[in-house]
């Protein structure tokens, strides 16, 4: 079976509604076909200030979200990345083998450096990248599946799994990004242009899993939208309806020209009303399970130990495989 790899951040507390249709979502299908590794990523976490009681609360939170989404222990290995040491010690070479100018290309940096002010960034956050190039090479993925943004970060993986490949010999697998083009960016409800993001400038466009499910209802009720009346999928005009007609689609099934059939006529009111009662009921049950995961410490920790253990045994070999071509002694 091919292999897939992918983490999340567990820095906000909620997933979002852009993690869940651009990646979480992708998890659950690839457990079915591939040898899927999932992670939450809490050492990229802490490349950004964290309250410590927090971010562990947070870390235990994701895992519970992942598996109310659907992850099953048993079709895929689910851990929390800093159980495996081997991220941070392959993050190292992939350091040494990564160019100043070409971490300085990356354009997520540029993004949230900018938004923590320059003077406060920290080199951690600067070559987040890299080792996410090591999350990813300890696995030999062959898929990564994540959201559009994310896109520039797996071709860096690609280029120094080649790079390292072409000067030590053939080590890693060259992975390739497994994005969803439908589903691959989901836009702010209030800014359809903006990436929805856990740290946007303004609550009122992010769709929070866990939230009140009557706060998200709202929210979708007052999404923007446009001074037109047509609901058209139309990227380029009509970007706050194509993202929510990209939204419906996503959890309906239902196709987008079907869709647009089915509101010709009708006004935004009714496609903002009935996205809100579909989401409501799409959450709904997933707030149950996150609960009753949450509510079970004792079987949270046992999956994320086993998970560790088997994520570690494949890390190992893979970090032995580079630390041996790269000329480092092995301890005896
Ligand atoms: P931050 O803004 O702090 O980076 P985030 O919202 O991007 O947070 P991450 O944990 O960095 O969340 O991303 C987890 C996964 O969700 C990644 O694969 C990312 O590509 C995907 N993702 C994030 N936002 C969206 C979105 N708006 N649409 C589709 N996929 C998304
Ligand atoms: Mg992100």
């Amino acid at each position: 079976r091919p292999r897939a790899l992918s983490g999340i951040q567990p820095t906000a507390g909620s997933f979002h509604l852009g993690n869940y249709l651009g990646a979480i979502r992708q998890y659950v299908a690839l457990q079915e076909s591939h040898d899927a590794f999932y992670m939450v990523v809490d050492l990229h976490a802490i490349t950004v200030p964290q309250d410590p009681a927090e971010l562990r609360a947070n870390t235990r939170l994701a895992a519970a979200q992942l598996l109310a989404a659907g992850l099953d222990p048993e079709r895929c290995t689910l851990f929390i990345q800093s159980h495996v040491p081997e991220h941070a010690q392959l993050g190292w070479v992939m350091n040494c083998i990564t160019g100043f100018g070409e971490a300085s290309r990356m354009t997520q940096f540029k993004d949230k450096s900018a938004k923590q002010g320059a003077d406060r960034a920290t080199v951690g956050l600067f070559t987040y990248p890299i080792l996410q190039v090591a999350d990813i090479l300890l696995y030999q993925a062959d898929a990564v599946p994540v959201g559009e943004d994310q896109r520039q970060h797996i071709e860096l993986t690609r280029d120094l799994a080649e790079r390292f490949n072409g000067r030590y010999g053939p080590t890693f697998t060259v992975p390739a990004p497994h994005i969803v083009r439908e589903v691959a960016k989901i836009y702010d409800l209030q800014d359809p242009t903006a990436k929805m993001s856990k740290s946007a400038a303004s609550p009122k466009g992010l769709v929070n899993l866990l939230d009140d499910p009557k706060v998200s209802a709202k929210k979708f009720r007052s999404a923007v939208t446009d001074t037109d009346t047509v609901i058209r999928y139309d990227e380029k005009d009509k970007p706050g309806v194509s993202n929510l007609l990209t939204i419906h689609s996503a959890l309906t099934g239902t196709g987008i020209p079907e869709l647009e059939r089915q509101y010709e006529g009708k006004g935004y009111g009714a496609l903002k009303t009935d996205l809100a009662d579909i989401f409501v009921e799409w959450v709904t049950p997933f707030h149950e399970r996150t609960r009753e995961y949450l509510g079970d410490p004792e079987t949270l920790d046992s999956v994320l130990a086993k998970g560790a253990e088997k994520a570690r045994a494949v890390a190992a070999e893979t970090l032995a495989a580079a630390y041996d071509r790269m000329g480092l002694v092995p301890a005896k």
